[in-house]
């Protein structure tokens, strides 16, 4: 890895927008944020999805599931897992959603976060989500509705991933990465100590 990229608040913006012309022919009909890094972006993508079908369409409604790659907890197998393993801090309480009348059978799902790096967190999110759903739909004798995933990201990083994507998701367009880097760090504008000087860093690295 050489250097940081700064990406600033705007470039998030444009960003989303850019990626939200691509997802509004998937019809996306709810959004999962992965935590942190996929609310900000999630929430401005709604605006422009939901610009694109016209303003008087209903908010798209976002939920957040909290994901984390393992890190040394002081465990024997800490070696095997690091950077590996995801720990599900919080995810989808189907009962929940179901009692606020959210169903997400059969529905087009859009899931949102920041950077796809190793790709070990989208694996998670996509096969955990699909499996859940199936069992859920196939609970309720509704195993006969498509439920379909996209996924998006403001950057990928093109390097040997250490999971993988649904192939038909790859080849459908159903994967959107709004920029694609190499493997560098990417510097997001809310991790920023001094937001001022984050920017004037992201704005001299695009002279
Ligand atoms: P994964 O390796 O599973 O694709 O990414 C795991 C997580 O690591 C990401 O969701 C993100 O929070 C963090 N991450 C990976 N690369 C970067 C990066 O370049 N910048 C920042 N800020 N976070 C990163």
């Amino acid at each position: 890895m050489s250097e940081k990229i700064y990406v600033t608040y705007n470039d998030v913006h444009k960003l989303c927008q850019e990626g939200a012309k691509e997802l509004e022919k998937f019809n996306p009909e709810v959004i999962i944020a992965i935590g942190g890094g996929g609310f900000i972006p999630a929430r401005i993508l709604r605006t422009f999805l939901k610009r694109s079908r016209g303003d008087r369409s209903k908010n798209i409604p976002i939920q957040a599931v909290g994901l984390s790659l393992y890190e040394d907890m002081g465990t024997d197998d800490y070696e095997e897992k690091i950077g590996k393993e995801i720990i599900r801090m919080q995810w989808l309480d189907f009962s929940a959603l179901n009692e606020h009348k959210l169903d997400l059978i059969g529905k087009n799902i859009l899931i949102v976060d920041e950077v796809d790096d190793t790709r070990t967190t989208l694996h998670y999110a996509v096969s955990e989500l699909q499996k859940d759903l199936d069992a859920l739909a196939e609970k309720l004798g509704r195993g006969d509705e498509k439920t379909t995933l996209l996924v998006f990201v403001l950057h990928n990083k093109d390097k040997p991933k250490n999971a993988e994507l649904p192939a038909d998701m790859m080849s459908s367009g159903r994967y959107v990465a709004a920029c694609t880097t190499g493997d560098e760090w990417i510097a997001y504008p809310w991790e920023a100590d001094n937001i001022d000087e984050h920017t004037r860093l992201g704005l001299a690295q695009k002279k």
